[in-house]
């Protein structure tokens, strides 16, 4: 059964929806119902992912295709987007998520905040993608020898101090640090904490939204953490 079947609602009302941004609401008793807009993708969170793996695999051999990026494709693009996955990243440059799965345009609901950090904005944007564009899948996306992480470590251990708005998004990171097991190998601990932040992320994110947990618990949608290396370019499933 396809999930436009399966949430039966009809490309009109899902439209109508969108627009005034309504709450899932037909939702009354039993499994709530899910907009799903035509167009959308008729992936599964697996098939989603699988996806991603094939185009991390081609990013990683260097054997990218760069779809979706011709003339064509973005004049089919301005009547709206379709994307099959959320990838929350960091903001690093080195962690692009469209080159690093070799997609393209209206492909991926691209989200970056350094560490992966959730705000409200973060979150809200998450929500926006599987509520109203009914994506299946988000990852969670952290890196190797992520600054960010590194920041919280050296914070946590009383070796720096960060200002500004830095220490908000430090703050956040600093509980994965300190679950973290210690290790007196300092790159492994990164590595270590880096993992305990993306996984921790994912689950937050379905935490505290309920939109998350609806769709996670009812409709197949998958919040999953991932981890890249930035010499081999291979992303890592965590979760
Ligand atoms: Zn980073």
């Amino acid at each position: 059964m396809t999930r436009r079947r399966l949430f039966g609602i009809t490309a009109g009302t899902a439209a109508t929806l969108a627009v005034t941004g309504a709450p899932a609401a037909a939702q009354g008793a039993g499994t709530p119902a899910r907009r799903s807009p035509e167009g959308a993708t008729e992936l599964d969170a697996e098939g989603a992912w699988r996806k991603l793996a094939e185009g991390n695999r081609r990013f990683v051999t260097g054997r990218q295709v760069h779809p979706h990026e011709s003339l064509r494709w973005r004049e089919s693009l301005v009547q709206g987007q379709h994307p099959f996955a959320v990838v929350l990243g960091c903001a690093d440059s080195r962690v692009p998520p469209e080159l690093v799965f070799d997609h393209g345009l209206g492909d991926l609901f691209t989200i970056r905040s350094a560490g992966e950090v959730l705000d409200t904005s973060v979150l809200g944007s998450v929500e926006y993608a599987v509520e109203h564009l009914a994506v299946p899948l988000v990852v969670v996306l952290g890196h190797a020898k992520c600054g960010a992480v590194s920041a919280a470590v050296d914070v946590v251990r009383g070796r720096t101090q960060v200002y500004g708005d830095v220490s908000a998004l430090v703050r956040s990171i600093e509980p994965a640090v300190l679950a973290t097991p210690a290790d007196a190998d300092d790159a492994r601990f990164l590595a270590a904490a880096v993992n305990n932040q993306a996984k921790r992320v994912a689950a937050l994110a379905v935490e505290r939204s309920v939109t998350l947990r609806t769709a996670v618990q009812h409709h197949g949608v998958k919040v999953i953490a991932a981890s890249y290396q930035l010499d081999t370019g291979e992303v890592t499933r965590l979760t």
